[in-house]
């Protein structure tokens, strides 16, 4: 089955408007024919990105639906505006914010409820790859999901498996290592809808560049990436998007 390819930069705490600017430029001239290609840029930069050929997702959203959350978006708001996408569960949200399975099984129950996409994000730390316990976390952090939103529910999400350990360190996963992982994914998804594991897109993250790119998206099971840090050099991520359009 030929599952959507998505390539997908997380900005994070960074960029501007003349980054924004320049995407805007370069992917107005770039079609990919086999390629999403998706930018998480900050919330506020949102509605400066004026490219047809690129989908443009908020980073965060809230479990809440309105009223006195100061700092939150609903993910009424980002239908409101036209926004599509949201990350949930990045590691640095589950790390530094302390976001829990439960409030991000809420999230993705917010997000699928009003047809806004959830990429959502899992992975392990290197304490939990040491100790062997790999497959079991991961499991756990799928079942919370699937616990609140059911198999049907997840089959709405984007999957991207980002091991921590591989998070903005320069320490790319071996194409190995992430396919295994994949392929796990896929296979415990599978012994509980089939049709879904298999249309589902899984991305890997995790350092993700212009070097490794290739191998990685050459794994069955590797439908694409979530890029952080190489997604604000423009160049090496349109080497990025390239890559993954070759594997289409
Ligand atoms: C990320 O933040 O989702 C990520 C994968 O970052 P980096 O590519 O910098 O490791």
């Amino acid at each position: 089955m030929s599952r959507v390819k998505i390539i997908a930069g997380n900005w994070k705490l960074n960029g501007n408007k003349a980054l924004v600017d320049e995407f805007n430029h370069t992917f107005n001239q770039t079609t990919f024919e086999h390629v999403s290609v998706m930018i998480f840029p900050p919330a506020l930069y949102v509605n400066e990105f004026n490219c047809e050929h690129l989908t443009i997702g908020v980073q965060n959203v809230s479990e809440q639906t309105s009223g006195a959350f100061t700092g939150e978006l609903s993910v009424d708001m980002l239908n409101d505006m036209g926004i599509t996408h949201t990350l949930i569960g990045h590691s640095e949200r589950r790390d530094i914010y302390n976001e829990t399975n439960e409030l991000i099984a809420a999230k993705v129950a917010q997000a699928i409820a009003v047809n806004i996409t959830p990429v959502l994000c899992i992975g392990e730390s290197l304490e939990t790859r040491n100790a062997g316990n790999v497959y079991q976390f991961i499991q756990s952090q799928l079942d919370s999901v699937i616990e609140v939103v059911g198999i049907t529910g997840l089959a709405k999400c984007v999957i991207a498996y980002e091991p921590i350990w591989a998070i903005g360190t320069g320490v790319t996963a071996s194409p190995e290592q992430a396919q295994e992982v994949h392929r796990f994914i896929r296979d415990y998804l599978g012994s509980i809808d089939e049709v879904v594991a298999e249309s589902l897109s899984i991305l890997y993250g995790g350092s993700v560049n212009a070097k490794t790119a290739s191998e990685l998206f050459v794994q069955p099971d590797i439908d694409g990436g979530l890029v952080g840090g190489a997604s604000l050099k423009k160049e090496e991520f349109l080497t990025i998007c390239h890559a993954a359009n070759q594997r289409g």
